[in-house]
């Protein structure tokens, strides 16, 4: 017990019945909190001993502008990127202006007309639909003519071994498989079991090139795709490996080969890598990478425990209370539409920014229903800052995530709690 905490906690709204309820939950997860510490740890190491051996020094940090020749910082940052992800080559500007960006960049330079692009990992995310042309889109892969073809995970949620070794022939160019769960209710992917499945395609073709979506993945665990041979692993900067500190940006991790087809099409054939002035954003680059590990063991902290709050509740939650996690999202399912809104009213009401606003759901590009989306944060969009959003569908699911830091996360999870015991959704 410790008075002026509690006290700042009720003058924040916050009823003493909640916080009881979610102090002694917090209190049984000491346990799974060191698990993340370690492995914050280890990344944290991880990172440093990249930017040692690339010699990142304050020079670094310099901004260019125009074509941004020799842009030394530029350079640097990329080959620090390729340290820590373990691959030939790395391309992180701010000119990839998100992640659905980085991906649909991924896959529109390493496709070819006539090229066929398998997910093996069921539907992609959202915004990807109209990037591949799932569903009709200005500008689509599918309008270059390249056609897709999916493989849904098993009932387990594990790759369908059997049907991509089937659904791969001739045409078949590149692979994607998402990690995350994105907008479904499904465990996400393993770093290790994503390796697995990439041997086997690799055994079946070494040619193929595997592509990994990695957003919302990256330092939750002590290995990236990227170390198990995926030939691209791409993500968002203003997701975890941006520490919150990124105002913009994306990557795309691999091989040689890979990045370098990415670099013409981001700027232009016979330009590549050489353009892109960084424009004074490389030191947030470096120090947002820097405290990434840090940021995402807090995101996993406030994750675990808003898992076991709701768990016991009786809502089903996605992971469990208890299962390993391989990404910082959490989805908690209300099975009604003002579950998910005051969900996410608690989260928005208990932002450093913002605080007094209240979201709403509302028609988004990219998605096919209405979304509710709450986020408080220092940068528009960031979702590695405290930030949950669902879309108005069944199951009536809030995916929620991130937390710059732990305490954050807690006083966001503790607040939507206050409101759905407010609005009578939830009794204690
Ligand atoms: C967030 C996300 C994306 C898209 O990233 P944006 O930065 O929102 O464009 C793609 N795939 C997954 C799994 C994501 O979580």
């Amino acid at each position: 017990m410790n008075e002026l905490k509690d006290k700042m906690y009720s003058e924040l709204g916050i009823s003493k019945e909640v916080l009881d309820f979610c102090t002694e939950i917090e209190e049984k997860l000491q346990d799974r909190f060191k698990e993340f510490d370690e492995k914050a740890e280890y990344n944290q190491l991880k990172v440093i001993k990249a930017m040692q051996e690339a010699r990142v020094s304050d020079v670094h940090f310099s901004a260019s502008s125009g074509y941004g020749y020799n842009d030394l910082g530029r350079d640097t940052l990329e080959e620090v990127y390729a340290k820590v992800f373990n691959t030939e080559a790395a391309l992180v500007r701010p000119q990839i202006t998100c992640g659905t960006h980085a991906l649909a960049l991924a896959l529109a330079s390493n496709l070819r007309p006539g090229d066929e692009l398998l997910s093996v990992s069921g539907k992609p995310y959202d915004t990807l639909e109209e990037v591949i042309g799932i569903r009709p889109s200005v500008g689509s892969l599918k309008e270059f003519g390249v056609t897709y073809s999916q493989v849904d995970l098993l009932p387990d949620g594990s790759f369908d071994k059997e049907g991509i070794k089937k659904a791969i022939n001739s045409k078949t160019k590149l692979i994607a498989i998402q990690r995350s769960k994105g907008y479904l209710p499904r465990r996400t992917l393993s770093p290790y079991e994503i390796g697995d499945v990439i041997k086997f395609i690799k055994e079946i073709n070494p040619e193929l090139i595997v592509m990994v979506d990695n957003c919302y993945g990256e330092f939750v665990e002590y290995d990236e795709p990227s170390d198990f041979g995926a030939d691209m692993t791409v993500g968002s900067l203003i997701k975890n490996p941006g520490g919150g500190l990124a105002p913009i940006g994306g990557y795309i991790v691999g091989t040689k080969e890979c990045i370098e087809q990415a670099s013409y099409r981001l700027t232009a054939p016979g330009l590549g890598r050489e353009v892109g002035a960084t424009l004074g954003v490389t030191q947030s680059f470096f120090q947002g990478l820097f405290l990434a590990p840090t940021v995402v063991s807090g995101a996993l902290k406030g994750a675990v425990f808003a898992a076991n709050i709701y768990e016991k509740l009786g809502f089903k939650v996605v992971p469990d209370g208890s299962e390993p996690r391989y990404d910082i999202i959490q989805a908690i399912e209300f099975g009604r539409p003002e579950g998910v809104i005051e969900f996410c009213k608690g989260i928005q009401a208990a932002a450093p920014v913002d605080s007094f606003v209240t979201p709403e759901p509302w028609a988004m590009p990219g998605y096919d229903s209405d979304v509710i989306m709450a986020a408080g944060a220092f940068i528009q969009g960031s979702s590695i800052e405290l930030s949950a959003d669902g879309p108005i569908k069944p199951p009536y699911a809030v995916y929620f995530q991130g937390g710059l830091t732990w305490y954050h996360a807690k006083l966001g999870i503790i607040n939507s709690l206050q409101k759905l015991v407010d609005a009578g959704i939830v009794k204690l």
